[in-house]
């Protein structure tokens, strides 16, 4: 191997001095064979030491004038020296484990904030803590693994976040939009629509004798029946939204009653896409199984009436209540003119 390759070798302190460094010494009073002596060699000769930054080489440089020039080579002063030659050791590492510590300070407080509210994880992270202090090393590593512990916690707790959000906007037995995400979206795309003078549509859609089909089947039944008009809903909506990039969001609005909004639909060609799905609702062949997934009864029906109102059209200002009610006139108008029906609002 080539002599000159291997890794820069490091002096080695010494009271061994060169003629003129040692007259220099004697003469500013450093005893001779002293532990001064090789404390201060090894002090001049750290520049070589590549492991030392520039500024802590500086640092060196300047303890040593100190001492030469202070004089005082007593023992209490010789350790003062060694802590002061500590301390410039190990600033870089405590600037590292300061900056490190201020970085994993912010996701800790986050952290505390949300631990409250998320307790599983909580003894995983501690684990990943005490092994990451425990096994020691380098300081980055060691506060690496802690940082992204935290961070995984955090993460979960804002995935946790997000989809309690979405809970809060979901009915939970039909998995649509429920009213509260109906009234959020009435909001925006109402303001929309009159902003950039798009045609806005809004149908309900409620289900016909609806009482009655409880009554027969039994309201867990009933409750599927629900299911399938929001899944059919959503359905024609995400189909849509492939085939003609049309914004349609179904939502239910209570009980019974669906609500559907058309972006960019004016009132005619909403009451043709209201009339498709109370067909395929019309369609719909309901089988009820008993637990086990036995068939009981195949072939059951529902219908539905639908009343179709558009913004502005039929309503007299820019208001969600007022198109709500507009469409629901029209949907008494379908009730009343025998049900399974599609009415769009008429003035009068
Ligand atoms: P119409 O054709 O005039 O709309 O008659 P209807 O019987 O559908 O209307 P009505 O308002 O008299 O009754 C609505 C029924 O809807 C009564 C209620 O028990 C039922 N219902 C409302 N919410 C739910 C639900 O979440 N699950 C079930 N199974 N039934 C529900
Ligand atoms: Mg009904
Ligand atoms: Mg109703």
């Amino acid at each position: 191997m080539n002599k000159d390759t291997g890794p820069p070798r490091k002096p080695i302190a010494s009271n061994a001095c060169s003629e003129s460094v040692c007259a220099m010494l004697d003469r500013v009073g450093v005893p001779r064979d002293s532990k001064w002596r090789g404390l201060i060699l090894y002090m001049r000769s750290i520049k070589s030491y590549d492991f030392l930054d520039t500024e802590q080489k500086e640092q060196f440089q300047a303890l040593v004038m100190e001492v030469l020039r202070a004089g005082d080579f007593t023992d209490e002063k010789f350790r003062e020296v060694i802590k002061a030659n500590e301390r410039i050791l190990s600033t870089p590492w405590n600037r590292a484990l300061t900056r490190t510590l201020a970085e994993t300070a912010a996701l800790v407080q986050e952290f505390q904030d949300a631990m409250f509210r998320h307790k599983g994880g909580v003894q995983n992270l501690e684990d990943v803590t005490v092994q990451a202090v425990e096994s020691g090393g380098d300081v980055d590593r060691m506060l690496g693994t802690i940082r992204r512990g935290f961070q995984e916690m955090v993460t979960l707790i804002e995935e946790d976040a997000e989809k309690m959000v979405a809970l809060t906007l979901t009915d939970s037995l039909t998995s649509i939009a429920n009213r509260r995400a109906f009234d959020e979206q009435m909001g925006r795309v109402v303001a929309q629509a009159v902003a950039k003078g798009h045609r806005l549509s809004l149908f309900m859609c409620d289900i016909d004798h609806f009482k009655r089909f409880n009554d027969e089947h039994g309201h867990r039944i009933g409750d599927q029946a629900l299911v399938v008009v929001g899944s059919i809903l959503r359905g024609f909506a995400e189909e849509m939204k492939q085939l003609e990039d049309r914004d349609i969001f179904p939502a239910r609005y209570g009980g019974e009653e669906f609500a559907v909004t058309l972006v960019d639909v004016a009132k005619n060609e909403a009451t043709e896409l209201a009339d498709i799905i109370r067909r395929k609702i019309e369609r719909y062949n309901f089988v009820i199984r008993d637990p086990d997934g036995q068939i009981l009864a195949a072939g059951i029906k529902i219908n539905v009436s639908i009343g179709v109102a558009e913004l502005l059209e039929d309503c007299p200002t820019p208001d969600i209540d007022h198109l709500v009610d507009a469409a629901d006139k029209a949907l008494y108008l379908a009730k009343s003119s025998g049900r399974n029906q599609v009415c769009a609002y008429v003035k009068g």
